[in-house]
Parts: structure tokens; C-alpha cells; sequence
């Protein structure tokens, strides 16, 4: 894909191999022009959690809520995850959240008006990705959990399929070695499900998280 000139990239935003610790990371990321988004966006939001996290959550991009904010899964959707982490037998101390994208995509028809969240496209999610490849790297985690197509398609390729695969742990070759990925839904994908079958959708997610709690492989998903 050709590289339009409001995309260059966030590579150039990056702080030199030495200083690629999370909090170097985080604080590097505020100035990064990488791609349009960051225009109308309130703030950069990076990451959340733990640095040294086995398990990594990594969604689509910041909501409005976690937009203004400046902090990933706070609003409705990271509620809903929190509490599928806890219930899959995940420890809070184990899991590090992220998103493939730092800064919210919406439409807004006037100043003023509501912001509505508008899906990141294939060359943001490439944009963005130094970002999330970078703290990847610096967190290490011994499993990453793929949270809705963005993510999916920044993770394991443009041809992946959430509905297809998900709730299976697969292993990719990465700069830190052989990884294991389990692809779920997103959460704002279960609140979006009509009431009747809205259930169904988060116990889904719960099962799959537990998919990733157990490829742990110390019974997390048990306790
Ligand atoms: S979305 Fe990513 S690449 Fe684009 S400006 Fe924000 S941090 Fe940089």
C-alpha cells in the first residue's frame, strides 16, 4: 500500500531501541503524527495495566470516553471486558490493554454535536502499528488476546476471520518468538447484540477469554 502523505507512520515517533520501555513508549506516542487521526482527537491514549502482564487485551482504538480521558477500556465496553476478565479467571496483575489504534476515529455532523465512533481503516491500522509491534516487545506477553477485527487485522493479517477462528489458540512466529493468540469479539460488539441474544455474546467472550486464561497453562481459568 502506497503511503499517503498524511500516513507517514508512526516510526519516526519512536524513541531509539534503547528507550523502548513502555514508559518511554507512552510518553513518545503524545507527539506522534503518524497519521490524520491525531488531529481531532483530544489525546493520544496508549495503554493501560500492567507493563510486565502475561496476557495482553488488545482492542480496535479509544472510544469517546476513553478519548477524553486519556486511558483505554474506561466507558461502557471496557466495563463490560473488566468483568469478563475477572469472571474468565483472569488475575488483574496478569493482563496489559492496548489498542491497534491511539487516537479515536469518529464523524461528528457540527462542532458540538455527538462524536461517532468510525471503524480505523487498513492504513491507520499500519500507521499505528510501531506502536503496538513496540510495546509488544517490551511487554512480552506469554499470551495475546485479539479483541474484534481491527485488532485482527493489525495481529494476524488482513484475511483473518474473528467469527471463523475465534476461541482457538494459535501460534505465530514474532521478534520475541513463537506467541500464543486467541482471537475473541470485541466488548462493544456483545453491548451492540439486541437483549435477547446479548447473553449468548458475553458468555461467548467469557469462554474465550478463558481459552486464553487457560493457555497460561497454571489454571488461571480455574480459580
Ligand atoms: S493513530 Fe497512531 S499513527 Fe495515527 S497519529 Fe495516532 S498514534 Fe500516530
Amino acid at each position: 500500500m502506497a503511503t499517503r502523505p498524511d500516513r507517514p507512520g508512526a516510526t519516526a515517533w519512536l524513541p531509539d531501541p534503547d528507550h523502548r520501555d513502555v514508559a518511554h513508549l507512552r510518553e513518545a506516542a503524545t507527539a506522534c503524527r503518524g497519521c490524520e487521526l491525531w488531529e481531532p482527537a483530544t489525546q493520544v491514549v496508549f495503554s493501560a495495566g500492567v507493563v510486565t502482564g502475561r496476557v495482553a487485551l488488545v482492542g480496535e482504538q479509544p472510544g469517546d470516553v476513553e478519548d477524553q480521558r486519556g486511558i483505554p477500556f474506561v466507558g461502557p465496553a471496557g466495563r463490560l471486558l473488566q468483568e469478563a476478565v475477572a469472571e474468565a479467571g483472569l488475575a488483574r496483575e496478569d493482563v496489559y490493554v492496548t489498542n491497534a489504534v491511539k487516537h479515536f476515529r469518529f464523524s461528528q455532523s457540527a462542532p458540538g454535536n455527538r462524536r461517532i465512533h468510525a471503524t480505523p481503516d487498513a492504513g491507520h491500522v499500519t500507521a499505528c502499528k510501531p506502536w503496538l509491534a513496540a510495546e509488544l516487545v517490551a511487554v512480552d506477553p506469554d499470551v495475546v488476546v485479539v479483541l474484534g477485527a481491527t485488532a485482527a487485522k493489525a495481529l494476524l493479517g488482513p484475511s483473518f476471520r474473528v467469527t471463523r477462528e475465534r476461541g482457538v489458540v494459535l501460534e505465530r512466529e514474532t521478534s520475541r518468538g513463537t506467541k500464543r493468540f486467541v482471537a475473541t469479539i470485541h466488548p462493544s460488539a456483545v453491548l451492540r447484540t439486541p437483549a435477547p441474544e446479548r447473553e449468548q455474546a458475553r458468555a461467548g467472550l467469557v469462554a474465550d477469554l478463558r481459552v486464553a486464561a487457560s493457555a497460561l497453562g497454571d489454571g488461571a481459568a480455574e480459580t
